[in-house]
């Protein structure tokens, strides 16, 4: 076991507090992965001051200098990525594989955000009078807090720290209290990769303490947060009265809707991975099924039987499909949705309990669940429950079917499968979310292209994708006038009255 501290002005720190607490394997709760600082506001100061002072001269380096040290990262982390995939597996979870899915992403978003630090465009435009020009740039807003959930433990944090480095922000950077050790290893990469001291701090601790104070800090200009809904609103509205932008990702209620002409081995394949991958904890994870009436029981029978025989288990151990929940309250709340389920009506047709066979008692581990008969209205079709759960209701035809999809508060990801064309063509436009999937599970983001959450899923400025995503929220436009003429001109006012 380690013990990590916070990384602030280019040094590891101990927090002012000097408390630490346990990071741990929620395959087996005995193993403790680290101790991890419990900071106080006197840390929040110095980090948000170190990155105060760090902002000038980091604006000023050129981008394509800063974009080096991105590449650097990426070699970096590339050459460290089957070492951090199984951090991320014991920290958090996750099966190995998806561990390394989870490096992988960081690596290719430090290549594709150093490749912006030559694309930070503005634009040049034809001025209205002679002997003048005008240009747009972009320009960093100052400071980021940089707030992140645990079920991507790097891949979100990178979204966020190389996308505001690469535009000339500097950041503070507060990871889940249930992913701290994974934290700190990428800091320590881009510490390696020559990241100038006070660019980038890492201040580990309590999300109410440490991440409430950190957003709402005077000596913060920006927030980027991804995490639960509750909190993001939250802090929405503080951001508002601060005058602060603030871009957030938030929860799902994903949604698949198979039609009949669908590939049923397809589909099938779409949902287990969609809705029991990451054991359901991903904020794209599939946790509504949509069946047209005519494949409903076909479709269903095939699913318990396929979720039922999925392997629980540690996810470094190569036969393990599902790993752990993340903690006791996940597990908790995962357990309670299936009370819930069932006081509604709806039918639990497998799993549904926590796993205890074979020493899985020692870690979180629950059966995946499948529930059939939902109705809409119903709380486990309506709310997110970040577990292997899934909720399974029958639709009449493809525009009943897409009525279901978009029959929620959230719009974060939903997939369609059919071999029709036009209902396919259709479900582009139908479907109200931030992302559509054809013939493919709701999870599966590129980062090239924007990713971001439609209505209460996230707040418009979607994050990864180059200028139309985060590139246009972690930079701002300032427009430059020059006016070489050597005499008073004005711009709207009459050429023949001047
Ligand atoms: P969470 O909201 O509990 O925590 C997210 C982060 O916010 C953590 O770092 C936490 O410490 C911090 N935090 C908590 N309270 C805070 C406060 N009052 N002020 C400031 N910071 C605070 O979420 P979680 O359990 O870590 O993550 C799961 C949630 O994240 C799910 O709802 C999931 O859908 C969502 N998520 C969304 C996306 C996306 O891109 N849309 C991606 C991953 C996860």
């Amino acid at each position: 076991m380690t013990r990590i501290n916070n990384f602030i002005a280019g040094e590891w720190v101990l927090p002012s507090s000097g408390e630490f607490v346990n990071s741990i394997n929620p395959a087996r709760i005995s193993d403790i992965v680290t101790r991890y600082p419990l900071s106080a506001k006197a840390d929040v100061d110095r980090a948000v001051a170190a990155a105060r002072e760090a902002f000038p001269v980091w604006r000023d380096l050129p981008a394509p200098r800063r974009a080096e040290i991105l590449y650097r990262a990426a070699e970096l982390l590339q050459r460290a990525k089957p070492e951090l995939a199984k951090s991320v597996t014991r920290e958090m979870g996750k099966v190995y594989s998806e561990g390394l899915g989870d490096i992988q992403e960081a690596v290719d978003m430090a290549y594709y955000m150093a490749g912006e630090g030559r694309r930070l465009v503005g634009e040049t435009v034809p001025c209205e009078l002679p002997h003048k020009d005008g240009k747009s740039l972009r320009v960093p807003h100052g400071v980021f807090a940089l707030i992140t959930p645990w079920n991507f433990p790097v891949a979100i944090p990178v979204w966020k720290i190389f996308a505001s480095l690469i535009c000339g922000n500097t950041a503070v950077f507060k990871p889940s209290s249930d992913s701290p050790y994974c934290a700190a290893l990428l800091v320590e990469i881009l510490e390696e990769a020559g990241l100038p001291a006070g660019v980038l701090n890492l201040v580990m601790g309590r999300g109410q303490h440490v991440g409430q104070y950190l957003a709402t800090h005077p000596g913060v200009d920006g927030i980027s947060f991804t995490g639960s809904c509750a909190v993001g609103e939250a802090l929405a509205q503080q951001a508002a009265a601060l005058h602060r932008p603030i871009a957030m990702e938030m929860g799902g209620k994903n949604a698949i809707l198979i039609l009949k002409d669908a590939d049923l081995d397809l589909a099938l394949h779409g949902v287990l991975w969609g809705a029991f991958g990451t054991t359901g904890q991903r904020c794209t994870a599939a946790s509504r099924i949509i069946l047209e009436q005519a494949v409903y029981d076909r479709f269903l029978n095939r699913l318990v039987e396929a979720a039922g025989s999925l392997r629980l288990g540690d996810g470094l151990l190569p036969e393990t499909d599902v790993g752990p929940l993340i903690n006791k309250q996940g597990l908790d709340k995962a357990l309670d949705y299936i009370k819930i389920g069932q006081e509604e009506g709806a039918e639990l047709l497998c799993g549904g309990l926590r796993a205890a066979e074979g020493g899985l008692a020692e870690g979180y581990f629950m059966q995946p669940a499948v529930f059939a008969n939902v109705q809409p209205n119903m709380r486990i079709a309506q709310e997110e429950i970040f577990g292997p759960v899934v909720a399974v209701m029958p639709c009449a035809d493809y525009e009943d079917g897409i009525r279901l999809v978009n029959q929620s508060r959230y719009g974060l990801s939903s997939s369609i499968y059919t071999n029709n064309v036009n209902y396919a063509a259709r479900a582009e436009r139908d479907i109200d979310s931030g992302l559509v999937y054809i013939n493919a599970s709701t999870i599966g983001a590129e980062i090239q292209l924007p990713f971001g959450g439609f209505k209460h899923s996230g707040s418009g400025h979607p994050e990864a994708g180059g200028r139309m995503g985060a590139i246009d929220f972690f930079s701002r436009i300032k427009v430059i006038y020059r006016d070489f003429s050597g005499r008073l001109q004005k711009a709207q006012i009459d050429q023949e009255s001047q």
